[in-house]
Parts: C-alpha cells; structure tokens; sequence
C-alpha cells in the first residue's frame, strides 16, 4: 500500500515532469505522504478552522511560489492525492499554506520549517498542534 502511493507520487513527478527538488520541498525527505485516513482527518479540521481561507493565487505570484506550487499540485492531482474535504481548503492564513498540499505533508516535515511567528498564529484546535501534542 504504501509503496503503492510512492509509485504514484514517483510516476506523477515523472510524467507532469516535476523535478525531485519540488518534491521533496512539497513532501520533505523520502517524498512521502501521509496515509489517506490521515489526510481526510485533518482536511476535516481545516475545513472547520477560521484560519482557512480563500487562496489568493496573487499573493503566490508576488512572492514567486505560484509555479512551484502549480507543480506541486500537478503532482498531488496526477498521484491522486485528494480528500472529500478538498474544496472546503483554501490557504492556512497561519502559515501560508496551500492545505490541499499540506494535510499529506508528515508532520516532522510540517514543524521543521515553520517559523516561531506561524506556529504562534495557529488555532489552538488545530491539528498540526493536536499531532505534536501527541507525538
Ligand atoms: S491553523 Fe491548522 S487547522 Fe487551521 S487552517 Fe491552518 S493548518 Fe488547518
């Protein structure tokens, strides 16, 4: 099973012609997401937190990430990485995330890169905070 989302990941870089730098900036080391049961339940919290919000593709242009971001995307569609939840996700207005790409991310991934001021603005029911609790 889990080598089967690997493949998938794998084959959706190579055919969408993603480089292995944007994938593993997307999914960290290994490039490997999360179960899917695991993803649903997250997307679910998002989709209840006041910090998910309409994603504003202008803000990505501005800051240059809308193309890493775009295959990032192609990846996750071609993998089929997808919940019933997804769209109900916009950006986290707490770090900047794209949620359709971040509930796949694993969490170590998640809490290495984000920074003092994003993990401070996260609501307190949110799961990247419930997950660290439990980990
Ligand atoms: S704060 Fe957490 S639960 Fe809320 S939108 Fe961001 S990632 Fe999702």
């Amino acid at each position: 099973m889990e080598r089967n989302v690997l493949s998938r990941v794998a084959d959706a870089a190579v055919r969408s012609k993603v480089g292995v730098l944007t994938l593993l900036e997307w999914l960290g080391n290994g490039a490997k997401p999360v179960m899917q049961i695991q993803a649903v339940n997250r997307a679910a919290v998002c989709t209840k937190c006041p910090m998910n919000q309409p994603t504003r593709w202008w803000e990505f242009i501005k800051s240059g990430v809308a193309k890493t971001i775009a295959a990032q995307e192609r990846v996750r569609h071609g993998a089929k990485l997808v919940t019933r939840h997804d769209r109900n996700l916009g950006t986290c207005s707490a770090c900047g995330c794209l949620l359709k790409l971040k509930v796949w991310v694993r969490l170590r991934h998640i809490t290495d890169n984000l920074t003092d001021e994003a993990k401070s603005k996260l609501h307190p029911d949110c799961w990247v905070i419930k997950e660290s609790d439990n980990e």
